[in-house]
């Protein structure tokens, strides 16, 4: 089938070309470890899982490598602020170390409960220091380097078309996201790639380096693990929109220094989750947690849902009503599913529509769709089944787990229902109407058919 994606370096929707024929090297910028994820965050990890099951489903081989920051990474994009990890262990009381292993632990258990699959390899920034060394020594072999009083900088005017993916020759430089501060630096929008521990106190996470004591600039790490595991050049590179400024033009320019090559075919970027129109922030209370959703009595398929029904280039505008919505939607689906019989046959023309769906730069807000016009059709239940569970491989919205769990009834529910059961048999209907207002209370669904009562408790 062919596969279109939006490409951010040449601006447009591509047909997907992979380098090798079945083999796809993917990409995807990881999370830094120093607080809870908000669901921004989790946005992009869910888009990014459901291109890959997609991939996956037509039949690629897909390497996904992940890198998971735990140093490096600054306060400030000018490569003067504050390492996030030793910034949250000082105020926490706890030592950078902690800190990432706390937060990584986190987001593995979101990424768990979002029913996202695990990549291929995820590699921990502090866990590739040695081969991050080894790519700034060729760096300042081959003289893209200088050094300042605080670190080793990339000189990006040595780049021809540096920015390049950003379009930056169009966005005025950044004038104010990128407020020059330090003054050594030669360009604007040169970056660090090795600091030096401050003079007058070790840092909890140092290493030595042929430049002196100190830790790699945060975007080394991506370049370094990219081209370990995926090669030179790869095919899909992924991450937020945030990053297309600054870390990817970045990232971009270290490796093709180094390599000579274009380090990635297709970079793609997720827009932002924005919470009723603004921006997620943690003073107005809008920075919310995939914990917090969940103590909310939401499911994460929930959230997963609702980012399905947006597009990945579009931003997610959050609200409670809008996750509401999605619980729903979620809820009924699995209603609706419940008694359908085990899969078997096909629904031809709508699978075939799903794909084309997803294959349209991932429209999953369409594939959905498709998901609902399986449910309205009238082929048989056990091909709308089958068709449903082939196209939840690839939403991962945990369908066939959800359905199971709504079949499953806990000792009082089965209690009511054997005693409405008995009623009904005696043909005592006020007492039946008591005991299904009874079980709705409970959040029971209680259906009345020729062959007897059946019940679900749809659970998240
Ligand atoms: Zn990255």
């Amino acid at each position: 089938m062919e596969i279109k994606v939006y490409n951010s370096l040449t601006r447009q929707k591509e047909l997907f070309e992979p380098i090798q024929k079945n083999k796809i090297g993917l990409y995807t910028c990881g999370p830094t470890v120093y607080d809870y994820p908000h669901i921004g965050n989790l946005l992009a990890y869910t888009i990014w899982d459901v291109m890959k099951r997609f991939l996956l489903s037509q039949g690629y081989k897909v390497t996904h490598v992940m890198n998971v920051t735990d140093v490096g990474h600054l306060t400030s994009d000018a490569d003067d602020g504050e390492d996030k990890l030793e910034k949250a262990g000082r105020s926490s009381g706890k030592s950078a170390w902690e800190i990432a292993e706390y937060f990584s632990r986190v987001f593995m258990n979101n990424m768990h409960n979002l029913n996202i699959l695990p990549p291929t390899k995820m590699i921990r920034a502090t866990d590739s220091i040695k081969d991050q060394i080894e790519f700034v020594k060729i760096l300042e072999e081959k003289g893209y380097l200088y050094k300042t009083s605080d670190g080793m900088y990339f000189d990006t005017s040595k780049i021809e078309d540096y920015g390049k993916l950003a379009n930056l020759a169009n966005v005025d430089q950044q004038e104010g996201a990128r407020v020059e501060k330090n003054l050594e630096k030669k360009n604007p929008t040169d970056f660090a790639v090795w600091k030096f521990s401050p003079e007058d106190r070790a840092r909890d996470m140092e290493w030595e380096s042929p430049w002196g004591i100190g830790f790699p600039g945060w975007h080394l790490e991506c370049s370094v693990m990219s081209r370990n595991e995926l090669g030179d050049t790869f095919d899909i590179h992924t991450g937020g929109i945030d990053h297309l400024t600054v870390h990817h033009p970045n990232e971009m320019a270290q490796s093709e220094a180094v390599t000579g090559k274009q380090q990635a075919n297709y970079w793609m970027h997720n827009e932002h989750v924005k919470f009723e129109g603004g921006k997620m922030s943690k003073s107005a209370g809008t920075f919310v947690r995939l914990e917090d959703l969940k103590e909310k009595g939401y499911s994460p398929m929930s959230f997963r849902y609702l980012v399905l029904q947006n597009h990945y280039r579009k931003s997610l505008n959050f609200s409670w009503e809008s996750l509401d919505a999605a619980q729903s939607r979620l809820t009924n689906i699995i209603k609706e599913i419940a008694w359908y019989d085990k899969p078997k046959g096909k629904c031809k023309d709508l699978c075939e529509e799903f794909n084309q769906a997803m294959a349209d730069d991932i429209n999953t807000a369409k594939a959905l769709a498709v998901l609902q016009k399986v449910i309205e059709s009238d082929n048989p239940s056990s091909a709308k089944m089958r068709c449903i569970l082939k196209m939840d491989e690839v939403l991962g919205l945990d369908l066939e787990n959800l359905k199971n769990k709504a079949l499953e009834l806990s000792g009082e529910i089965d209690i009511i229902l054997k005693k409405r059961k008995e009623v009904r048999e005696k043909k005592d209907w006020s007492e039946s109407d008591r005991l299904r207002d009874k079980l709705v209370a409970l959040g029971v669904d209680v259906q009345d058919t020729p062959k007897g009562q059946r019940a679900i408790q749809v659970k998240f």
